[in-house]
């Protein structure tokens, strides 16, 4: 099928929830993709911070050739071997010591929120059950994650929603200290604000989190699901700040493709669970962490190294940009989770970059974000920066 019969077809039968781009991709190879008329790409979206790897990484493909062969899916009424070793490489490589699988970031994020309610109740009482999450946060689309999100636009036309959760401007510790209360059972926040705009934490607002956590026995969950997993140039992002949470919500990049996701807590938290609390039919299964396993080995073997280098790369050139065109405002971000924010509206540039072979985003209506693979590299940049150069100069 050709762009237009493919995007007719699902005009007409896919539901209407996204306002899709017209480009229909079919192949896919390192940063680069093709769209079905045979056009390419250069991949700076990355299937939204999922593609950390790049498309069609041969140690993911392989993984997942093999685990077809073999085992696709079993319950979790049995042990899984793939499970354990992927819930090991995790917990190695963080503060925590217990996994949770799920299938993607709002079920992790769904988990983390009951896992916090029961430990809460169990440990201090019944009435220790709220949330504090931050403005402009993004935290999934179920009804528990859109009200943890701080954004109304997702929240209208789905109420009534849970009970349970405020929200405070992000940055702002003074505001944390005067939300927290007795009833607080958690603070979730996100040390690098994706969706809501590539918003970095400053690291004494962490810090001061921490401390007011522990002040008022509050647990401290930090969602990665986007900054996570070697984005921001260290395994996980909370590494930069040195502060540790309780729990972790892992999603996007963890298949290299595949759809997992994972809670991560330490161990007296995760103790809250026994069995029966929480499952998921698909979570966990061999195929996906098989493919968990591979993409996560091949991030922890090289591709942190790489994002660290490039990402400093491609912000030197964002903000060379910044310096020729007036109204880029900011340009912000860590490793290659980068965002570049216009004093006007962002798609058009977005259009324009599609046009001349690059994908890009634009994010909270006028910011630019850049999420390429981790692996890519500097020559990839200096082309994607060409083209940008031209959309902006038009
Ligand atoms: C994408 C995202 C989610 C939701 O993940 P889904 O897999 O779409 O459910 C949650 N939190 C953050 C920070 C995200 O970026």
């Amino acid at each position: 099928m050709n762009t237009k019969e493919i995007m007719a077809l699902s005009d007409k039968y896919v539901m209407h929830t996204y306002g899709r781009l017209g480009l229909a991709p079919v192949r896919g190879h390192g940063a680069r993709l093709w769209d079905a008329d045979g056009n390419q790409y250069l991949d700076f979206v990355g299937g939204l911070a999922v593609d950390s790897l790049g498309h069609c990484h041969p140690a993911v493909v392989g993984a997942v050739q093999a685990q077809a062969g073999t085992l696709l899916h079993v319950s979790n009424l049995y042990y899984i071997e793939q499970q354990a070793r992927l819930a090991q490489l995790l917990a190695q490589n963080s503060c925590c010591d217990r996994v949770f699988f799920c299938n993607s970031g709002a079920e992790a994020n769904e988990a983390a929120i009951k896992l916090a309610r029961k430990y809460a109740k169990q440990k201090y009482g019944p009435e220790k059950c709220q949330f504090i999450t931050a403005e402009n946060s993004f935290h999934g689309r179920t009804l528990a994650t859109i009200t943890a999100t701080g954004q109304p636009k997702y929240q209208q036309g789905f109420e009534p929603l849970p009970e349970g959760f405020k929200y405070v401007p992000f940055n702002d510790l003074e505001a944390l200290g005067e939300a927290i209360g007795p009833h607080t059972a958690a603070v979730l926040l996100e040390p690098v604000q994706g969706e809501g705009g590539v918003h970095v934490a400053d690291p004494a607002y962490l810090a001061g989190a921490r401390r007011l956590c522990d002040q008022h026995g509050v647990l401290l969950i930090f969602d990665e699901v986007q900054c996570g997993l070697g984005r921001t140039g260290r395994f996980l992002a909370y590494q930069h700040f040195g502060v540790e949470p309780d729990i972790i919500t892992l999603a996007k990049a963890l298949g290299g493709g595949f759809p997992i996701g994972a809670m991560l807590a330490k161990e007296d938290v995760a103790a809250a669970f026994s069995p029966g609390d929480h499952a998921s039919t698909f979570g966990g299964n061999p195929l996906a962490c098989a493919a968990g396993l591979a993409a996560m080995n091949a991030t922890l073997g090289g591709a942190v190294e790489n994002c660290v280098r490039v990402g400093a790369y491609l912000k030197e050139k964002l903000v060379a940009l910044q310096n020729k065109y007036h109204f880029i405002r900011e340009v912000r971000g860590l490793g290659l989770l980068l965002g570049m924010e216009l004093a006007g509206e962002g798609a058009v540039y977005v259009k324009r970059c599609q046009e001349r072979g690059l994908l890009i985003n634009c994010i909270a209506g006028n910011v630019l974000r850049f999420i390429p693979p981790l692996t890519i590299a500097e020559a990839d940049v200096d082309r994607a920066v060409e083209i940008l150069d031209t959309a902006l100069a038009m």
